[in-house]
């Protein structure tokens, strides 16, 4: 019998979602419907100081709007205790070390290692430290933080989208899991999450690729086989550059007070970057049923433009090079002309050439202004 397949999105609620953001939850929720499996949305809220129940709100909103359909909702600030327990366990195993370097002493070491041309991994200096000299810093004041102890190993995992994954861990600094406050950093709750929801698949972008290696650990640690993972490149705009939470105009939330069609953007989110034409699909399940991760992710998203361009030129019949001759004078021009072939051809069409063009250029919303 195959296993239920759960997946998650895992975002932290300190900014708006955005384009780039929604590409994870899409391809979760796509994995999710078509193995008639479930999705969870869980809320990384432990970083207090930037997390909001606003922008944890504005997350739920902006997926449903979507028409992606959540199983479960968890909120990460409300599984302290849990984490605590696992915590626990892995400190009388012997995985989890306390140290007391102060974060000027690391910037130190980590400078002077970069000084010498060396990788900047942490030394484990507080790895055998006495307890007698623990109890000397503790007296002096300083608050212990804890790290898990790496293997050194290579560690090897299949992934979805990229085949044979390799992490040496011998290159990472052994992660932080406790602060000094007793705040719990993101690697650890979310392996502890990933346990304790039943989650098969983590799908997420290339961006995570270390921290897999890391947690894989991390689940061994904790007598645990891990997920099947899959790392998706990651969303850019036309300069390379990964969308960030500041740019508001990409937002879900923005881009729905614009009246963008949800259906166009989710059209377009999962074909970029494949090979498959992009179509106005009418449904979630219907971009299921042709669309997996894997295709998704079949061509760096660097060449987004490219694709965008390539995509405008099937739906609305225009010719992609006359598009980019006139992209390389003015961008302007190129966009005025995308949204006239648009206009000619449906409804349809120019709901996505307005999305799409907006991805292409934040300072489209100009000439979107028609
Ligand atoms: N909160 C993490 C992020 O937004 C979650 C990563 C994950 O999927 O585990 O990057």
């Amino acid at each position: 019998m195959t296993k239920n397949i759960i997946t998650r999105f895992a975002p932290s609620p300190t900014g708006l979602l955005h384009v780039g953001n929604i590409r994870t939850a899409l391809f979760n929720y796509l994995y999710a419907i078509k193995n008639n499996g479930k999705f969870i949305l869980r809320i990384d809220d432990t970083d207090s100081e930037r997390s909001t129940d606003e922008f944890a709100e504005q997350i739920v909103s902006d997926l449903k709007w979507l028409g992606i359909k959540i199983d479960k909702i968890y909120k990460q600030s409300e599984r302290i205790d849990i984490y605590r327990k696992y915590f626990n366990q892995l400190v009388e195993k012997g995985f989890l070390y306390e140290c007391f370097e102060t974060q000027e002493e690391l910037d130190y070491k980590r400078k002077r290692l970069v000084a010498r041309r060396m990788p900047p991994v942490y030394d484990r200096a507080s790895l055998n430290l006495s307890e007698e000299k623990k109890n000397q810093y503790i007296s002096e004041g300083r608050k212990p933080y804890w790290r898990f102890k790496l293997s050194g190993k290579k560690n090897i995992f299949h992934d979805l989208v990229r085949g044979e994954v390799s992490v040496d861990t011998s290159a990472q600094s052994d992660p932080v899991v406790v602060r000094e406050d007793g705040g719990f950093l993101y690697n650890l709750p979310s392996v502890i999450d990933d346990i304790e929801m039943g989650v098969t698949n983590i799908i997420r972008g290339e961006d995570h690729v270390t921290n897999s290696g890391i947690q894989v650990e991390m689940f061994t640690s904790l007598g645990k086989d891990s997920p099947v993972f899959g790392h998706h490149p990651l969303l850019v705009d036309e300069n390379g550059d990964p969308f960030s939470k500041r740019n508001a105009a990409l937002s879900v939330k923005g881009l729905k007070e614009k009246n963008f069609e949800p259906m166009a953007i989710n059209s377009l989110n999962t074909s970029i970057g494949t090979s498959i034409e992009i179509n106005s699909f009418q449904s979630l399940k219907e971009i299921s049923e042709i669309l997996g991760i894997a295709r998704g992710s079949t061509v760096r998203a660097r060449n987004v433009a490219r694709d965008v361009f390539a995509s405008i030129k099937n739906l609305v019949g225009g010719e992609i090079e006359e598009y980019t001759k006139l992209q390389a004078q003015s961008r302007e021009q190129a966009l005025s002309r995308m949204i006239e072939d648009a206009q000619k051809s449906g409804a349809d069409a120019i709901v996505n050439v307005r999305f799409m063009t907006s991805v292409i250029s934040q300072g489209a919303a100009e000439v979107l202004a028609y």
